[in-house]
């Protein structure tokens, strides 16, 4: 597998951000490989992943970045950042902390990021509804308070995967074309 590709006509950067163990390298691995993991590695191992995605007659090579477990230590830094055009910022409905911290990843965002960067709130882990603690409606409002796309997913049950990530992509290549 190359990781530059001449007969892609664009190149996306973009970044998953949020707690620790909300699910972050599980979307990334279910979006670009179908793999879903039981154990809670801090990390896969890998830094980013690709995937090819065709819009119109246009092939886009999204290249999503995966934190190496240094979220837990508030230990990302503006380089992780650096020419994303887009984002999934993920907390977990079973967490309400997760939720509360969504706060704090839009800030750093908002200072490291380009101001037009694509952000999709992503709840996962909606297949754990009978210890949801954070509403649909709750993820919903405050993503439209703060101009942001909005999903639930489940890395687990496959649930919304491809949405959130497609949907990032389609507006990113909007914005872009
Ligand atoms: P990260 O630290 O944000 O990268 O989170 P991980 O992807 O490592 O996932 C943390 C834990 O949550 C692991 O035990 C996963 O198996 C689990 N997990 C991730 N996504 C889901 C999901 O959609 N549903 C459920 N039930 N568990 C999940
Ligand atoms: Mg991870």
């Amino acid at each position: 597998e190359d990781s530059f590709d001449e007969d892609c006509d664009y190149l996306f950067k973009a970044v998953l951000i949020g707690d620790s163990a909300v699910g972050k390298s599980n979307l990334l691995s279910r979006f670009a490989r179908n793999e879903f993991r039981l154990d809670s590695k801090p990390t896969i191992g890998v830094e980013f992943a690709y995937r090819n995605i065709k819009i119109g007659d246009k092939l886009i090579k999204a290249q999503i970045w995966d934190t190496a477990g240094q979220e837990r230590f508030r230990a990302i830094t503006s380089s992780y950042y650096r020419g994303a055009l887009g984002a999934l910022l993920v907390y977990d409905i079973t967490r309400n902390a997760t939720f509360a911290n969504v706060k704090k990843w839009l800030k750093e965002l908002r200072e490291f990021g380009k101001p037009d960067m694509v952000v999709v709130l992503v709840g996962n882990k909606c297949d754990l509804g009978q210890t949801r603690e954070v509403g649909e409606e709750e993820g919903r409002e405050f993503a439209e308070k703060e101009g942001l796309c909005f999903m639930e997913t489940s890395a687990l049950e496959n649930v919304n995967v491809e949405e959130a990530f497609l949907h990032m992509i389609n507006k990113i290549h909007e914005i872009t074309s």
